[in-house]
């Protein structure tokens, strides 16, 4: 390997986070394989280096203890523990993604046995009442399912499935390739039976031959109460039809969570601001806070200073894994008159005249009076 520069961090390399699981980093190595892989991208002179790159990125990710020593010292502790990484004695890419994926794993999905189907993705919308109470939301989707009419074989009911001319039943076909290692003999998918080795004789005139095709499909799902903006649901089984015999993928639900103005949510707490006049405030009263459901009548104690929270329990979301509902925070807000009127301007006035050192005292020290300025400036 020619590189002399410093070789660069392997996460970063992958594009994981340093805390990415195996999964994380076997499927981020793949997804870059599969984009630079010289067969893919000829076009791209760069190309082979980058790959060259990901495969060492990933042969030190992969590795618990080559990972754990780079997490510890870096490039230069995998140096002095021996470790050099040496892709050019591999002698072939496809070489490359035998060793990583196992045996006959091209990234192009030359596998032994059929494939299970492909995870679907459908999002919806609830508001946060909905979140709050669960709600059943019909959800509407493409998904590839098994052709009735052929049973998912691709034959015409009642031809027979014959053996594929094209690879001799094997399934597969060598390739002759010309790489940057040298010429190399690879073996490719067969494209008349797609690794089957046997095609049908006369085509399923339904799915042409496919034995899936896609359908719409809706489904009535169920969202739990207590559900967050952003979380997701699984619905097992109801992804794409695999190939014959293999399961089905898996449905997942992306929940987003419609912002509601009145409440701000904290966790399973609901925070939400009352509007309190600056009398009201002073002389005690009731005002009506907005609640989930509707409003709740709240009982402003006098004296209630600017910022001051008051709890109504148990009036939040509930948790998602059950347990004790969160509260309501009641934020008040103590509004100063604005545009006094002139007899407005007397009276207050007045008051303001009467006013004494005993009627502005609080019990707070100067140091917390501050902080509370300052935290209501920010919110
Ligand atoms: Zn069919
Ligand atoms: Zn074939």
């Amino acid at each position: 390997m020619s590189r002399t520069s410093t070789p660069r961090d392997p996460y970063e390399v992958l594009g994981v986070q340093r805390d990415a699981s195996e999964q994380q980093i076997k499927k981020a190595f793949r997804a870059l394989a599969r984009e630079l892989h010289p067969d893919v991208n000829a076009h791209d002179p760069q190309a082979e280096e980058k790959f060259k790159e990901a495969a060492e990125a990933y042969e030190i990710l992969s590795d618990a203890e080559r990972r754990a020593t780079y997490d510890r010292y870096g490039h230069e502790g995998l140096r002095s523990g021996g470790y050099a990484p040496n892709f050019d004695g591999f002698g072939s890419i496809g070489d490359l993604f035998d060793t990583f994926f196992g045996g006959g794993g091209s990234p192009f999905g030359g596998r032994a046995g059929p494939a299970s189907g492909d995870d679907v993705a459908v999002a919806v919308e609830v508001d946060l009442l909905q979140a709050a109470t669960g709600a059943r939301v019909e959800v509407s989707y493409e998904a590839v399912e098994r052709c009735e009419h052929c049973r998912g074989n691709g034959a015409e009911p009642g031809t027979p499935i014959e053996t594929c001319e094209r690879c001799g039943g094997n399934g597969q076909l060598q390739a002759v390739t010309r790489t940057p290692f040298g010429q190399m003999v690879r073996r490719v998918i067969c494209e008349s039976c797609h690794g089957d080795g046997r095609v049908a004789a006369q085509p399923c005139h339904e799915c042409r031959g496919r034995g899936r095709k896609a359908r719409r499909q809706t489904l009535e799902v169920d969202v739990p109460a207590g559900i967050a903006d952003g979380q997701r649901i699984r619905l097992s089984g109801h992804g794409h039809a695999g190939e014959a015999g293999a399961p089905e993928g898996d449905l997942y639900v992306l929940v987003s969570v419609r912002e509601d103005e009145r409440f701000v949510r904290e966790g399973e707490d609901l925070i939400t601001a009352l509007d309190v006049p600056a009398p009201l405030a002073a002389l005690g009263g009731t005002l009506q806070a907005a609640t989930l459901q509707g409003t709740a009548a709240v009982e402003v104690p006098h004296g209630t200073q600017p910022g001051e929270v008051i709890t109504l329990r148990g009036q939040g979301m509930p948790s998602l894994r059950g347990g004790r509902r969160g509260d309501l925070r009641v934020v008040m807000n103590v509004v100063i008159p604005r545009r006094l009127s002139e007899e407005q301007r007397e009276l207050i006035g007045r008051l303001q005249a009467t006013l004494t050192e005993e009627n502005m005292r609080s019990d707070e020290s100067m140091f917390a009076k501050l902080r509370r300025a300052l935290r209501n400036q920010a919110a």
